[in-house]
């Protein structure tokens, strides 16, 4: 396995710490970045020996959860890494460092060609915020096979970016085939769904493609398996966040509202951290996620009751069919900050 280095940009965050006369800063990293994180601390440490440096070490998921409001507003600046700028509002300024990968892409590109099918003339292109900056030339290896390469800009992302709960990007593209640029199934997953076209998963860390059908068709029995279990449930929890990113509660208020006219109870669980026992006390029959739409999906096998997403909860309540089966999105608008 290929040893990946990213680009922590120190340089830039000497200057935006000496830009705001920093005194305090607080580092996030995601979990897969945290064993580099005192090395980055240090380093900054070493260019600007005054300032004070904490790092966050809670789990990050995603843009969608800033430490601007953590340590009491001691803090003047939160340095976020490998995540890009969601349109919300933060108590403190932050900066946002996207960890470019260092990552070949042309192996597992290459690798993707083969999988393609012989009638593909456009092919629909995206990735995540660590292989943005290659992105032209992945166009570039994309079309020296012949192929006409489409991306697009989505709402809350950039060119060709997907996120685990943002699919704008790319649902509006008419392709024959897509290939995702990334490690992650859930991303391919969601891009399967939204658009029904062929997904070919190119994987910079291992410098392999695979087609993500069989991923695809097992999350799918699994969702089906979920849903029919949730339609024996009586009383209904409605989880919701309290990350800015991730927190909707117009959708929360309205979800109880629906169960209770369909006859069932509701109730509305808020957590910051959400884990299977943070909802054991309570023993409701099955629960609505409309936090993080990966939890429902990704983390399905830690839980031991249902836990649906909003558009699940249709299905169980007969709303929406399951051939019009939905990903859940978070599109944030800056209306709705
Ligand atoms: S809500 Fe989930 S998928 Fe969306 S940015 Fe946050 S962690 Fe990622």
């Amino acid at each position: 396995m290929p040893v990946i280095e990213y680009d922590y940009k120190i340089g830039q965050i000497k200057s935006e710490i000496e830009r705001l006369d920093a005194k305090n800063i607080i580092l996030q990293f995601p979990e897969g970045l945290k064993t580099d994180a005192i090395d980055v601390s240090n380093s900054i440490q070493e260019v600007v020996p005054y300032v004070n440096i904490i790092i966050d070490a809670d789990p990050c998921f995603g843009a969608c959860d800033l430490a601007d409001n953590k340590v009491n507003h001691h803090i003047d600046l939160v340095v976020h890494f490998a995540h890009t700028p969601l349109p919300i509002k933060t108590d403190c300024p932050v900066l946002f460092i996207e960890a470019s990968s260092s990552s070949d892409v042309v192996s597992p590109i290459e690798d993707a060609m083969d999988k393609l099918d012989e009638s593909t003339n456009t092919v629909g292109l995206i990735t995540t915020a660590q292989h943005m900056h290659k992105l032209g030339q992945m166009k570039e290896i994309i079309e020296s096979h012949g192929y006409e390469v489409k991306v697009d800009s989505g709402k809350g992302t950039s060119v060709a970016q997907v996120l685990g709960c943002n699919f704008t990007s790319i649902k509006n593209l008419d392709v024959d085939e897509i290939i995702y640029v990334g490690s992650g199934d859930f991303h391919a997953l969601g891009v399967r769904l939204f658009t029904k076209k062929k997904v070919i998963l190119a994987d910079p860390f291992t410098g392999k493609s695979r087609d993500i059908e069989e991923f695809y068709d097992r999350i799918l029995r699994i969702r089906f398996a979920r849903i029919t279990k949730a339609k024996k449930a009586k009383s209904f929890g409605i989880v919701l966040s309290s990350k800015k990113g991730q927190l909707r509660f117009d959708l929360a208020i309205r979800l109880k509202k629906i169960i209770n006219e369909y006859g069932f109870e509701a109730q509305i669980l808020n957590m910051d951290f959400i884990s299977p026992d943070r909802m054991l006390p309570f023993n409701l029959d099955a629960y609505v996620m409309t936090a993080c739409p990966r939890i429902a999906i990704d983390d399905s096998a830690m839980y031991k009751k249902p836990v649906l997403t909003p558009q699940e909860l249709q299905i169980v309540l007969g709303i929406r069919d399951w051939d019009d089966y939905l990903m859940d999105e978070i599109i944030i608008h800056d209306q709705q900050l």
